[in-house]
């Protein structure tokens, strides 16, 4: 057989209609979901939102009430999970205690009959770093190399789809941030398809290529996660991903480029295309780290907004940036998040300030009330 290659054997994965019901609660929602062979997809949400549930229906540990899935183009909906050309990595490795390194991660192939499992298990931990540690015993690894093995073991039989089901959770902050890198890399080296499924937005946006957030077994918004970050659609992803500051305000005029919006007599802009309706009530927002702070009104134009003035009733030194809450008469409170270009903050407790930022970064939602 010759030189053991992982080079691109992914594929994609189709979810139409996908519905899971349990007795009394539906799970998982309407579900159409296409992730391209080869790529880094990340299903993103809170605790409870389906998102293992998904994953444990694409393995095929769940039958759908509702709907297909399929890998490759092919139906596998009725296939058993043993079937289906799909590993799962978990947060618990559950390596076997008394086996080398090498032994866990040829175990599969010599179930399978595989030719020279050997030499594939070695070729698998190369790829994770781990061949110097083939002979150890898991218990003589890391936490951080522990998850390395349960990597190189669920990817040595180069399944076409692998799912990650929070598979960094069980190690501490350092390490994980770490490991996102290290599974990129691998995910590139060895061009699978990756279904990750997180809580952590950072590890979430860190990785994927595409995103989705997942709320209450529905996906709520799909994107590059700087499309995500930049423009979401709405308040739950505004909130989910990052901070936002969101206003509540009344459509009063447009331009072909832009519309101007009333926020209790002032006026706040943002690019037409961003807005999914051009009257009435909107929901419009921006990110804390868009917004100045100045202590002088700067001149508003169609081009830049301005509310205020506000009083600052919190600064919180972070070192590399202050995050200033900032109460503004009719806009509430307004967080703004501030580079430290000096030593300490710009401003202080009790200030009278003024805010502003470009209409180019004013969002729209498609929530119309917050
Ligand atoms: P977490 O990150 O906490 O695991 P999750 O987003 O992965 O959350 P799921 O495990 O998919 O969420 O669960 C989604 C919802 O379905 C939860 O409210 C859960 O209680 C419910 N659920 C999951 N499995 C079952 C089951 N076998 N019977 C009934 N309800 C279930």
């Amino acid at each position: 057989m010759g030189e053991v290659s992982f080079a691109s054997s992914g594929a994609d994965l189709e979810l139409v209609g996908i519905q899971k019901r349990f007795p009394g609660f539906t799970a998982v929602e309407n579900l159409d979901l296409k992730i391209p062979a080869g790529s880094f997809f990340a299903l993103l949400g809170p605790s409870g939102c389906g998102k293992t549930t998904t994953l444990r229906l694409v393995a095929g540990l769940e039958d759908p009430t509702q709907g297909k899935i399929l890998i490759g183009g092919k139906d596998v909906s009725a296939l058993k999970p043993h079937k289906r050309p799909v590993n799962t990595v978990f947060q618990s490795y559950a390596l076997f205690p008394h086996m080398s390194v090498l032994e866990n991660v040829a175990f599969g192939l010599r179930r399978r009959r595989v030719g020279d499992p050997v030499a594939k298990a070695h070729e698998a931990l190369r790829l994770v770093e781990l061949d110097h540690v083939a002979d150890r015993k898991p218990a003589q690894l890391s936490g951080g190399q522990q998850q390395r093995v349960a990597l190189a073991r669920a990817i040595v039989n180069r399944p076409a789809l692998l799912l990650l089901d929070e598979p960094l959770g069980a190690l501490d902050l350092k390490l994980r941030r770490q490991m996102q890198q290290e599974l990129k890399q691998i995910q590139q080296e060895v061009g699978l398809t990756f279904l990750h499924v997180t809580h952590d937005q950072e590890e979430a946006m860190t990785m994927a290529d595409t995103v989705a957030v997942m709320n209450k077994g529905r996906i709520e918004q799909m994107g590059a996660p700087e499309e995500l970050y930049e423009l979401p659609q709405t308040v739950f992803v505004a909130n989910f991903l990052g901070q936002s500051n969101l206003f509540s305000v009344k459509v009063v005029g447009d331009t072909d480029q832009v519309l101007h919006t009333d926020l209790e007599g002032t006026r706040i802009s943002l690019p037409r295309a961003r807005s999914m309706r051009d009257s009435g009530t909107i929901t419009v927002g921006v990110r804390p780290e868009k917004l100045r702070l100045t202590g002088e009104a700067p001149v508003a134009d169609a081009s830049t907004n301005v509310i205020g003035p506000g009083r600052i009733t919190d600064v919180s030194f972070i070192g590399v940036s202050t995050q200033y809450t900032v109460e503004v008469p009719g806009a509430g409170d307004v967080q703004v998040f501030a580079q430290n270009m000096q030593a300490g903050p710009a401003a202080s407790l009790g200030d009278q300030v003024w805010l502003s930022w470009l209409t180019e970064h004013t969002f729209g939602l498609a929530d119309d009330r917050l």
